[in-house]
């Protein structure tokens, strides 16, 4: 599977509390399949609300990615009611996220999972290493 953002640069496989998850070593984004990120959050109850918080950001500047998946252009999510608001991107026919660098730990803040979550404390120290 290639980076939607870097093109050319096919992701890597990793592991994530039991979640394989593609990363891309260039940019450093994250792509989730679809149900990956309720797997990673491990909380039925927020994993919900968080997902329900999710609005479609139709008037986006910003350019559009291809899904790596179905190569059609995703649409803009924003997630959250609260600032800072988080912007990611989304797969028309539901393949799955796409996270630029350090919005999967934001996401994670966002859903308010307790302070030793295993993931939040994997995603923390994955992000802090460089
Ligand atoms: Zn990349
Ligand atoms: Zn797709």
């Amino acid at each position: 599977m290639d980076c939607p953002v870097c093109k050319q640069s096919a992701m890597i496989t990793l592991e994530l509390n039991g979640v394989e998850i593609d990363y891309c070593t260039q940019c450093e984004g994250i792509w989730l399949d679809a149900g990956e990120l309720e797997e990673l959050l491990g909380d039925i109850k927020k994993s919900k609300d968080l997902i329900n918080s999710f609005k479609i950001d139709s008037g986006n500047a910003e350019a559009a990615r291809k899904c790596p998946i179905c190569y059609k252009k995703m649409q803009k999510i924003i997630i959250g009611s609260t600032e800072p608001k988080l912007l990611i991107d989304k797969c028309v026919k539901g393949d799955g996220l796409w996270f630029d660098k350090g919005e999967l730990h934001d996401i994670i803040e966002k859903a308010q999972l307790d302070e030793n979550n295993k993931i939040k404390t994997l995603l923390t120290d994955m992000f802090s290493q460089k």
